[in-house]
């Protein structure tokens, strides 16, 4: 486990006064270890999880050789490229019904798609290129190769072989590749228990009435969803006010149940409360102003009493949430989970609007992402871009990157974005 100063000093050009995203994302990496405890889970319970050890194939998926096609098995050594073959049919090969004869030079089976090949058999004819007459078929010249429409005997999977490799996060198609293999239960991590509350006087909680001055707790909500997206167990601690007790009791208690915290709220520059000044106390926290927007200032480190969890101070405003959330914290608690696989890639949009950007800066704009008339994607904004308002992010479907030395984007311009399905 190593210190925030051990991992500020790998990293040339660590400044927490001004840290750009790259530089977050190199620092957080360092910081976090995947969980180490597993459990042995049932395949409806898989899914969303991470994979502890390879699964190697008990079994060849598909078992034998058999037809991709409806059409007719034979000996391909037969075809020539100047005339008709004729065949006759003397049998037929069902999909779990093998056909068990020996055929002699100008024979063939009928045979149905998951049929088991006959043996010396290696071509099927769909019966769409055949022409039938009583029991004879004819096939023209030039229309199939031999081997055409046979699937291989492990063509997907050869027993013995590594199916599914340890850190994999386990998607439907992951699950329908167990059940290939006839598994009904997999050994996955044990879920990444991530602990959460809001910070701050003005914050009501849902079910208090409305007081001047005073909002409605959005952060834990969304937090709460992006965090159960992620597979996560999630531990809601609701809002604490800004005294010393009551924030050290929450941050004790989180430290106790979760491997993760994340608090959203008083960790701006000058903030007067005491969420800062607690995380000092309990633990090894660094607080930086990173260069992007929205979500400036962050807090990130680990609470130590009473036992080491990672913190991740985010700031108040729900934008600024969701953003720092999906551009930093997502990462980080893949890596928590075990989790091998990359971050999804930025797509291209054509932007349709000049969008206004200081180089020096990461910055994510709300967009709504569409596919143009002639084909590529396109991007606009979502509107009022205040880092406090939400309404702008449920209308958007990804975000719009622009990178920390970008400058301005005139319409037309090609940019990055990241889109939410797939990712919350
Ligand atoms: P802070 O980072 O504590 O200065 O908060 C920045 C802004 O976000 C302020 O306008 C807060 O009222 C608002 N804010 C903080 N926490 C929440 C929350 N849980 N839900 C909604 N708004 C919040
Ligand atoms: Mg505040």
């Amino acid at each position: 486990m190593k210190t925030l100063e051990q991992i500020a000093s790998e990293l040339a050009g660590y400044d927490p006064q001004a840290l750009s995203a790259d530089m977050v994302n190199s620092f957080l990496a360092r910081l976090v270890e995947p969980v180490t405890g597993t459990e042995q889970v049932g395949i409806f319970e898989a899914l969303g999880r991470v994979l502890a050890r390879d699964v190697i194939s008990p079994i060849s998926v598909p078992p034998h050789d058999n037809s991709a096609m409806d059409g007719y098995a034979f000996d391909g050594a037969q075809l020539t490229t100047d005339a008709p073959l004729s065949l006759k049919v003397i049998g037929t090969a069902l999909a779990g019904k093998a056909w068990a004869g020996q055929l002699r030079p100008g024979e063939c089976v009928k045979i149905m798609t998951g049929a088991i090949m006959p043996a010396g058999l290696d071509t099927v004819v769909p019966q769409e290129l055949t022409t039938l007459a009583g029991d004879q078929i004819t096939i023209p010249p030039n229309v199939l190769q031999a081997g055409d429409n046979r699937r291989h005997l492990g063509e997907d999977l050869m027993q013995g072989q590594p199916a599914l490799h340890t850190g994999e996060l386990l998607g439907p198609a992951a699950l329908g590749l167990l059940a290939s293999l006839g598994l009904c239960s997999v050994t996955v991590l044990r879920r990444l228990k991530v602990a959460y509350f809001s910070t701050g006087d003005e914050i009501l909680s849902l079910g208090e009435p409305p007081r001047e001055g005073a909002v409605y707790d959005s952060n834990r909500y969304t937090v709460f969803g992006l965090l159960t997206r992620l597979g996560c167990q999630v531990i809601d601690m609701g809002v604490v006010p800004d005294q010393p007790q009551a924030l050290e009791g929450a941050f004790v208690q989180a430290a106790l149940q979760a491997d993760a915290i994340i608090t959203s709220g008083g960790v701006s520059v000058g903030e007067a409360d005491y969420t800062k000044a607690m995380m000092k106390q309990l633990g090894d926290v660094a607080f930086w102003k990173i260069a992007m927007r929205p979500g400036r200032p962050m807090a990130v480190g680990r609470i130590l009493n009473p036992k080491p969890t990672i913190l991740f101070g985010l700031p108040g405003n729900p934008v600024a949430v969701m953003v720092t959330f999906l551009a930093f914290v997502r990462p980080a608690l893949l890596q928590m989970m075990g989790c091998t696989r990359g971050a999804p890639p930025l797509l291209k949009a054509k932007s349709l609007e000049a969008i206004r950007k200081k180089p020096g800066r990461t910055e994510f704009q709300r967009g709504m992402v569409s596919t143009a008339p002639d084909g590529p994607l396109q991007v606009k904004t979502t509107g009022n871009q205040g880092s406090g308002v939400l309404s702008s992010m449920v209308q958007a479907n990804g975000l719009i990157v622009l990178h920390h030395g970008q400058g301005n984007v005139a319409a037309g311009d090609e940019v990055d974005v990241m889109m939410f399905e797939g990712v919350i």
